[in-house]
Formats: structure tokens, C-alpha cells, sequence
């Protein structure tokens, strides 16, 4: 909602100011078709790898924190939102708690999550033990376009 690009920078911004947790790379910005309800504006993806000695439900809470603070309320699933953070990954973590899955259980055929994965990491092998570039190539990409973040 609002300025997109502008929302990602600001979650960065506080991403880099998480305790004991680095930002080690930040994907490209993808501009993605909304999912689901159209009548809503473009969303915009990005990927970002974090070093944390936090522990996932613990991050996953800073995550939340952020959110809120960014205003972002309740609202549609799926719908219009100022920010959405999401752990696709934490290493090879399998979890299964109330607050947090682990992996992410929708990541896989998501290109909009994929793309800019496979941009930072594109040596990656995925959970089932498939290279990320060859599921990757397998998904849709005519539904995101990558955009200029400078
Ligand atoms: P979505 O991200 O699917 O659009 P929300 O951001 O509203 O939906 O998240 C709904 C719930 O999903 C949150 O309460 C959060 O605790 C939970 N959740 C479970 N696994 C994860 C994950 N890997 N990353 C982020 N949230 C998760
Ligand atoms: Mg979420």
C-alpha cells in the first residue's frame, strides 16, 4: 500500500538495526501482480539473508515487532498490506509451532520468493533436495518483473 519501495526501504532500515543479527545480502526489488484479490496495487518481493544468533520464534517475534510498528494491521489474507516479513528459511530448521513454519510452507511455488532467492543465492538446494535453478525453472516468472532499487 501506499509507496511500496518506499515501505521495503523502511523495513530494511530496521532490519539492520535487529540485535545480534546482520544483513548479509538484499535480493532485487520484484514488482509481483496481486495474488488472489486483483483489485489491490502491485506488491513488491524482495529476498533478504540475515546472520542471526537469535533463535527462529525469537526472530520471528522481532519480525512481528517491526510490522507493527510499521503500521501494518490485521486485514484480508492476501490483501493489501504495508509490509509483510516472512522466514522462508532458517538453514535447514523443519518446525512446526503455533507463531512460526519452518520452511515457509507456501515458498515453493512462489516465483516471487524464488526469483530473488535464486539472485542472491543461486547455488541453493532446496529442502526436497532439488536445486533452486531447477525448480525455478519450472514456475511462472511472466508474473513478476524486476525493478530498478537504485
Ligand atoms: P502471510 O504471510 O501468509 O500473508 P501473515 O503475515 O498474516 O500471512 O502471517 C500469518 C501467520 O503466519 C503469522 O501469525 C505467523 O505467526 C505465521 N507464520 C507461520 N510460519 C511463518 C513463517 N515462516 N514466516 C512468517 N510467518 C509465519
Ligand atoms: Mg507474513
Amino acid at each position: 500500500m501506499d509507496d511500496p519501495k518506499a515501505q521495503i526501504m523502511c523495513a530494511l532500515t530496521h532490519l539492520k538495526k535487529i540485535v545480534n543479527t546482520a544483513v548479509k545480502n538484499i535480493s532485487p526489488f520484484y514488482i509481483t501482480k496481486p495474488w488472489g484479490i486483483a483489485e489491490q496495487p502491485d506488491f513488491i518481493n524482495a529476498v533478504v539473508l540475515l546472520e542471526t544468533t537469535l533463535s527462529p520464534l525469537k526472530l520471528i517475534h522481532v519480525l512481528q515487532e517491526i510490522e507493527n510498528k510499521m503500521g501494518r494491521k490485521k486485514v484480508q489474507r492476501n490483501g493489501p498490506r504495508v509490509i509483510d516479513l516472512d522466514i522462508i528459511f532458517y538453514d535447514n530448521f523443519i518446525l512446526n509451532h503455533d507463531d512460526l513454519t519452518l520452511p515457509h510452507p507456501r515458498y515453493s511455488d512462489r516465483a516471487f520468493v524464488l526469483q530473488p532467492l535464486f539472485d542472491i543465492a543461486p547455488q541453493l538446494i532446496l529442502p526436497n533436495g532439488q536445486q533452486l535453478r531447477d525448480h525455478l525453472a519450472t514456475l511462472d516468472l511472466s508474473t513478476i518483473t524486476r525493478i530498478e532499487t537504485q
